[in-house]
C-alpha cells in the first residue's frame, strides 16, 4: 500500500519508517508540506476565518495545489484515483472495522490539519472521508494518522509474522467486538503473584475455556 501523509511537519512521520511491523509490511509511506506548494508569495499556507472568530483556517487552494503537484491531476480528480481522507474531529470514527476496510485500498490520501482545521472545501472539493480517532481534540491531524498508518499497517501483509493473531485479537468480530484475554509470560511467580494453574495444566480445551470466559465487553458496552 502507498500512503501519502500531507502536514505542515512531515518529517514528524520519520519515525514510522523504524518499527519493524511497518518496515517488514508491504507500505510505502511519503510525507508532503503543504507550504512546498503553496501558490501564495509568503509561503502562506491559513487565513483567518470568514465570519469572524479565532484561530486560522487551512486554506483549500492550497491543499489542492499540493494535491496537484504531487498526482499531477486535477486536484478533485485525486479522490477517485484513491481514498482522500482528512483527519478531522467531524469524521468518521476510527473502529476496527474502519482500519480493516482501510487496509483493502492499494493506496491511501492522509490530510493533516492543524490551527482551526481546513476549510469546509477541503472536505466537500478534495476528500472523499473523513476519520476521527476519538471524542477529543488534538492540535493536529499529524497523530490520529499516525494512528491510522500503525493501525493499518499492522494488517498488510509482511507486518506480522503470525497473521492468525490478527484475527483473533481485541474488537475483532471473531472475538464478538470484545478484548482479548489476559496474558502470561515467565516468571510463573512474580511479587507473590502466580500464572493461573491452567495455563501450565498443557490441557489445550480447559485453557480455551479459561480464555472464553476472560474476554472483555469491549468499548459498546462500557460506554
Ligand atoms: N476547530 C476544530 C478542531 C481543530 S484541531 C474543532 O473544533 O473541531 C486541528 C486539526 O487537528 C484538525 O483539522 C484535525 O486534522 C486534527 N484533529 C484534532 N482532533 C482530532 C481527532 N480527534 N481526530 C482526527 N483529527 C483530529
Amino acid at each position: 500500500m502507498q500512503v501519502d501523509l500531507f502536514s505542515l511537519f512531515p518529517e514528524w512521520f520519520d519515525w514510522m519508517r523504524r518499527p519493524r511491523h511497518l518496515t517488514n509490511a508491504e507500505l510505502e509511506l511519503r510525507a508532503f508540506n503543504y507550504r512546498d506548494y503553496t501558490p501564495l508569495p509568503a509561503g502562506q499556507v491559513d487565513d483567518s476565518p470568514y465570519g469572524g472568530g479565532p484561530g486560522m483556517v487551512l486554506r483549500v487552494d492550497v491543499v489542492a495545489a499540493a494535491l496537484e503537484a504531487v498526482y499531477g491531476i486535477a486536484a478533485g480528480s485525486v479522490r477517485a484515483a484513491r481514498p482522500v481522507v482528512v483527519m478531522s474531529p467531524r469524521g468518521r470514527q476510527l473502529t476496527d472495522a474502519v482500519v480493516r476496510e482501510l487496509a483493502q485500498a492499494p493506496a491511501l490520501t492522509l490530510l493533516c490539519g492543524r490551527y482551526e482545521g481546513f476549510d469546509e472545501r477541503v472536505h466537500t472539493l478534495l476528500a472523499s472521508d473523513a476519520i476521527c480517532i476519538g471524542p477529543y481534540v488534538l492540535a493536529g491531524g499529524e497523530i490520529p494518522a499516525m494512528a491510522v498508518v500503525d493501525a493499518v499497517g499492522r494488517r498488510l501483509p509482511g507486518a506480522l509474522g503470525n497473521r492468525a493473531s490478527l484475527d483473533h485479537e481485541s474488537f475483532s468480530p471473531e472475538l464478538g467486538g470484545g478484548t482479548e484475554y489476559p496474558h502470561y509470560t515467565r516468571p510463573a511467580t512474580f511479587m507473590g503473584a502466580a500464572v493461573p494453574d491452567v495455563l501450565l495444566s498443557g490441557d489445550h480445551g480447559a485453557i480455551a475455556h479459561w480464555r472464553a470466559e476472560r474476554l472483555g465487553p469491549g468499548p459498546a458496552a462500557g460506554a
